[in-house]
């Protein structure tokens, strides 16, 4: 498998690999679970239209028109663009009881999800900007 992909559709790399093609932030958030600092992600404040793909392998998660602002520091989205391209998981690390956020096809970690989002879904999936890639429509 020198592509990298397996036959369930999943991208599995090594560490090393991943060290290779990812920036220093988004492999801390993706493979190691950071958290990048409030209000400074870049993507936080943009607005321009288009789709965020996931920084590690490039499949759909999120879009635009789904991101509002919720003042929390991070890029906020009422729903993913494709349920299936996220995973959700119980998260307790920190103390806390989260639902973790994770890519479905590279097992990245995205962010976590709340149930204190706006209309119609209720929630908020709060993302490290570091774990997205905008792509202007
Ligand atoms: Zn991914």
């Amino acid at each position: 498998m020198s592509d990298g992909k397996t036959t369930t559709g999943k991208v599995e790399r090594s560490e090393a690999e991943w060290r290779k093609e990812l920036t220093p932030m988004q492999y801390a958030v993706l493979r190691e679970k950071a958290t990048e600092r409030p209000f400074f992600g870049e993507y936080e404040h943009e607005q321009r239209k288009g789709i965020y793909v996931c920084a590690g392998c490039g499949q759909t998660l999120f879009e635009s028109d789904a991101k509002f602002d919720s003042g929390c520091g991070w890029p906020s989205f009422t729903a993913p663009a494709v349920a299936s391209h996220v995973d959700e998981e119980r998260d307790t690390s920190l103390g806390m009881v989260r639902t973790e956020v994770l890519c479905s096809k590279c097992d990245g970690h995205l962010g976590h999800v709340f149930e204190d989002g706006p209309a119609p879904t209720g929630l908020r999936y709060c993302i490290n900007s570091a774990a997205l890639k905008l792509q202007p429509k």
